[in-house]
């Protein structure tokens, strides 16, 4: 009973140290965008040169420490110890990303990798070296990668079905050449339902792309839970994680909306803890493929 109370005592510790950490990564984040002197927990301070690079290796180095410690801390306080209870029969998360390759990527694999987690990356055009070894990384790392345009320019992708399918395939092929597969697994930019697509393409638009998506042996993916981290330039990561917490109540299959871009570093922030709790609540982690559970918000 003494040692129970002592552990869950550390484990509340080491929750409230990694929520700093976190919080003290982010704000590196922020300040490196921001090209201010980000502040470290020693107190110490780090210069940025006129590159926006840090110029101490050892401060990166440090802080990505930082980073795998609260990432280490966030998991144990919400699984407890190795051999917690097996998740519940049948319950299935699917983490989806949206808009990547960006710069916040290798943090979102370092945390994925930590919880032995697969997800799936929709990604779009990222045609440099950078981007080209992202889509790699992601790859090898044992997520599945999905379509969600090249462009995602509305304007262009929905005048169309044919537009439309010119910018997939523009896509599939920078990614065969860089992953050696082309997906078949889609997300459209604005969710299959997207008004946004009348103006470019008329009221009907969305029907007729998806069917022609369907058509060439694609499947796409709609979500029935969303982080909402797309609701602010950068949400508030306790709204994230309450917004997927509250959202999953109730369901079994869930397919998580959540975005891969640099500026959205709160989904960063929330990502250990909303998957420790979707953990806790039962649930396993998959990748999406063909045919796998899929929610759609418009049928062909
Ligand atoms: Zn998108």
């Amino acid at each position: 009973m003494g040692v129970q109370i002592r552990r869950t005592g550390i484990y509340v510790i080491g929750l409230i140290i990694s929520a700093n950490l976190i919080g003290c990564s982010t704000e590196q984040i922020h300040a490196k965008q921001a090209k201010q002197v980000p502040k470290q927990l020693s107190g110490e301070t780090a210069s940025i040169d006129s590159s926006g690079s840090p110029t101490s290796t050892s401060k990166e180095a440090a802080a990505v420490d930082d980073l795998d410690k609260a990432i280490v801390e966030t998991r144990h306080f919400y699984t407890g110890p190795p051999h917690a209870s097996p998740p519940t029969e049948g319950k299935i998360a699917y983490l989806t990303f949206d808009d990547g390759p960006s710069e916040n990527t290798r943090k979102i694999l370092r945390v994925l990798k930590s919880f032995g987690v697969h997800a799936t990356f929709f990604v779009v055009g990222s045609d440099t070296a950078e981007g080209r070894s992202l889509y790699k990384e992601i790859a090898a790392a044992g997520h599945a990668l999905g379509n969600h345009s090249y462009s995602h320019d509305y304007n262009r992708i929905y005048k169309s079905p044919e537009a439309f399918m010119k910018d997939v395939h523009k896509l599939d092929q920078l990614l065969e050449e860089t992953v050696g597969y082309r997906p078949d697994i889609l997300r459209f930019p604005g969710g299959s339902n997207n008004h946004l697509s009348w103006k470019p393409g008329g009221k009907g638009i969305m029907s007729k792309v998806a069917r022609v998506v369907k058509d060439e042996g694609y499947q796409y993916f709609d979500w029935n839970v969303s982080s909402t981290d797309a609701a602010a330039p950068v949400q508030d990561r306790d709204m994230i994680i309450d917004a997927v917490t509250s959202a999953s109540r109730g369901k079994k299959s869930i397919i998580v909306l959540m975005h891969d871009s640099t500026y959205k570093t709160t989904t960063l922030e929330a990502l250990p803890i909303v998957i420790g709790k979707l953990q806790a609540a039962g649930f396993r982690f998959d990748k999406l493929n063909k045919s796998s559970f899929t929610f759609q918000f418009l049928t062909p």
